[in-house]
C-alpha cells in the first residue's frame, strides 16, 4: 500500500495506512455475509479499492480546502471512495447509498475505524437528499456510479457555489459529448481532466473535476430516476 500509494504521489503516515488497511479487512469480512465487491483478494482490492479511491484525494482536497462544508461521496457502496478520502483529510462527510443494507456496513464501518464523529453515512437516493439538503455540500465524490452526464445532474443541486464535483471513469466515450450538455443545463463548468495510471498495470483512469458556477437552466433535482433514465442529452 505504502508503495502504491508514493506512486500516484500520496504520502499517508503510519496510522493512516493503517485505518485504510482495517477498513479494506472489515469491507472483505463483511463480504461473507453479504455481497459488497467482487475484488476480494488482498492485492487486486489494495489497488483497485484503496489507491483508486485515493487517485481522487488532490482534486478532493483542493476543492475541500476552499469551503468549510462537508463533502458527499454519492453512491458509497462499501464507503469507497468515501472513507479512503474521509482517512486522508480531516472533512466532515456524508455517505449515502440507496441501498439500506450497504449503508448498515458503512455506518458499522465508521464506528469500527473512529470516524463516526465527523463521517455520516445515510440511506436516501441522491436525488431525494438535494430535496433537503440544497447547496450544502462543498465537493461530491463519486466513483463507478453512473455515466458522467447522470452524476452532473445529481451533484449540481447538492454543492455550493464553486463547490466542485470530483470523479474518476475508467473509460470515457461518446459520454463526454453527453456531459459537456448536461454541465451546461446544470451550471457546472468543466474545469480539469488528467489521466493517471494505477500501479501494477491494473488500468488508467480519467478524473475529472466540475464546479458549479452558475445556477441551473433547469428546475433540479428532477423527480426520483429521472436523471438514470432520461438522462440530459442533445436530441
Ligand atoms: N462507489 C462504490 C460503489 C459503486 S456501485 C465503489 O466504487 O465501490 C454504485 C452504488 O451507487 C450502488 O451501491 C448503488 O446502490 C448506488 N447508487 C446508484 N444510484 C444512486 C442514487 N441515485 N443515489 C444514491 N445511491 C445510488
Amino acid at each position: 500500500l505504502h508503495q502504491e500509494l508514493n506512486q500516484i504521489g500520496i504520502n499517508a503516515d503510519e496510522r493512516q495506512e493503517d485505518l485504510l488497511l482495517r477498513h479494506l479487512d472489515l469491507v472483505v469480512e463483511m463480504n461473507m455475509h453479504m455481497n459488497l465487491t467482487r475484488i476480494t483478494d488482498p492485492e487486486s482490492a489494495v489497488t483497485l479499492h484503496v489507491v483508486d479511491s485515493l487517485t481522487l484525494l488532490p482534486s478532493f482536497l483542493e476543492s475541500q480546502k476552499k469551503t468549510h462544508l462537508p463533502y458527499l461521496d454519492l453512491g458509497t457502496g462499501a464507503g469507497f471512495p468515501g472513507i479512503p478520502l474521509a482517512i486522508m483529510s480531516q472533512s466532515q462527510g456524508l455517505l449515502i447509498d440507496s441501498t439500506q443494507k450497504k449503508i448498515a456496513a458503512v455506518s458499522d464501518f465508521l464506528v469500527k475505524l473512529g470516524l463516526d464523529d465527523r463521517i455520516e453515512a445515510d440511506a436516501v437516493r441522491a436525488e431525494e437528499l438535494a430535496l433537503t439538503k440544497k447547496r450544502q455540500f462543498g465537493t461530491v465524490v463519486a466513483r463507478a456510479v453512473a455515466p458522467l452526464s447522470v452524476l452532473i445532474e445529481y451533484a449540481s443541486p447538492l454543492l455550493c457555489r464553486h463547490g466542485s464535483l470530483v470523479v474518476s471513469k475508467g473509460q470515457l466515450s461518446d459520454e463526454e459529448d453527453d456531459s459537456l450538455y448536461a454541465a451546461e443545463l446544470c451550471g457546472m463548468d468543466a474545469v480539469s481532466r488528467e489521466t493517471i495510471e494505477l500501479p501494477h498495470d491494473m488500468g488508467h483512469r480519467e478524473l475529472l473535476v466540475y464546479i458549479r458556477e452558475r445556477n441551473p437552466q433547469i428546475k433540479l433535482p428532477r423527480r426520483a430516476g429521472m436523471a438514470q433514465h432520461h438522462p440530459l442529452t442533445r436530441k
